[in-house]
């Protein structure tokens, strides 16, 4: 297949676009490269002959003109976001531009380009979205394909103004669309600004560990490989115009993921004074979700797709990639502080930059 991944230099991008040149498809990375990417992650990509990675901003409709007429896609995987709550309270304007202008620019720039291929019933583009659209759950029940839409967060309801295009595009115009709705995903490469690799950064640098409120609030989590496989699954055979949950069954509060990882830390790197006692609580979030949980049973059911992780293995994975990559970790918290000292790119900005990183 011929597919253009857009946030392909992100979290999840990197490992999707990974395993898709592996599956041997032509791979188009389009990225701006904002604070979130990770261009280590992808760079021994550049050896492939199927993989190419463009720093161009989806906002910019005449570049993405030109890179589908280039590319000719059989299917644009959409990821390219800003992704982090706490930075869509501070500053919701460039989620605004990103979640909701550039998926529309770049479903305009697809259906122009579906258009003039005679409109082909195999063509696909797929909205990589998040369970945080369907707002906050109480103690009870899951998220379903049918659950209301109730975002809380500027950055839940940007993707979810971005899921509505998408929707529209497809009643409207016929677009051969597909969205997913995954949980909290984890793993290897994630920005250190997340819970589990602060909560992992903090504690292997010996640092007070920041949890929001009594941490009461619980959230579903899921390996970003799972998470990838999933994509693949659903955008091989998921049926146009549908919306699949995707999600692992891990329900954890967040003060009690915070006190198993600090445990599981001192199994790898024993230390004196116990991790846990690293843990403070801090102000709350405003708006903070109380919990989401995915019912994942349609994917299960209709796609025959089920992760493959358990958090326990999952989670002593991201651990020793973490302990072992902390030059990694240590070069982007060290980038972002001298972004925001400088007011730069961390600090909401979104140009194209080279990055200050060290290979993952
Ligand atoms: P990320 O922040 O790690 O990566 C986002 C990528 O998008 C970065 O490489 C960034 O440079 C790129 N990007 C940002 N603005 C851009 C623009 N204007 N033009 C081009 N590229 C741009 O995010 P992630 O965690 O990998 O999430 C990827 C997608 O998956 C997002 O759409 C997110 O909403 C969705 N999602 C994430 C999670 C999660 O837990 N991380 C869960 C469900 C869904």
């Amino acid at each position: 297949m011929r597919m253009i991944v857009t946030g392909g230099a992100g979290f999840i991008g990197s490992r999707l676009v990974r395993r898709a040149v592996e599956l041997g498809h032509e791979v188009l990375n389009i990225d701006a490269l904002t604070y979130a990417a990770s261009v280590s992650s992808v760079w021994d990509l550049e050896e492939m002959p199927n993989y190419r990675l463009e720093p161009a901003d989806i906002t910019d409709r005449a570049i993405m003109d030109r890179l589908i007429a280039d590319h000719r896609p059989d299917a644009i995987l959409h990821l390219a976001a800003e992704s982090h709550v706490d930075r869509s309270i501070e500053g919701p304007g460039v989620f605004a531009q990103t979640n909701m202008m550039g998926t529309f620019t770049l479903l305009e720039g697809a259906r122009a380009y579906w258009t003039r291929a005679g409109q082909p019933d195999d063509f696909r583009f797929y909205q990589v979205s998040t369970d945080e659209v369907f707002g906050a759950l109480g103690p009870e029940g899951r998220f379903t394909e049918t659950t209301a839409y109730r975002p809380n967060s500027p950055y839940s309801a940007t993707k979810a103004a971005g899921d509505h295009l998408v929707r529209a595009w497809h009643q409207t115009y016929g677009l051969p669309v597909l969205t997913s709705h995954a949980s909290n995903n984890y793993g290897p490469g994630q920005h250190p600004e997340k819970f589990i690799p602060k909560i992992l950064s903090r504690a292997i640098a010996g640092e007070a560990i920041p949890v929001y409120g009594s941490g009461a609030q619980s959230r579903d989590w899921i390996h970003v490989d799972d998470h990838v496989d999933a994509i693949l699954t659903v955008l091989e055979a998921g049926r146009v115009g549908e919306c699949y949950n995707i999600g692992a069954g891990c329900e954890f509060r967040n003060i009690d993921l915070a006190r198993a990882l600090c445990r599981l830390l001192q199994t790898r790197r024993p230390s004196h004074t116990p991790y846990t006692d690293l843990i403070t609580h801090v102000e709350d979030r405003p708006g903070h979700d109380f919990r989401y949980a995915i019912d994942a049973s349609k994917i299960t059911s209709e796609l025959g797709w089920t992760p493959r992780y358990t958090l326990e293995a999952g989670l002593a994975q991201t651990m020793d990639w973490y302990l072992t990559h902390s030059a990694w970790w240590t070069s982007i918290l060290e980038r972002d502080n001298r972004d925001v000292m400088g007011g730069g790119a961390a600090a909401g900005g979104w140009t194209l930059r080279d990055s200050g990183e060290v290979a993952a």
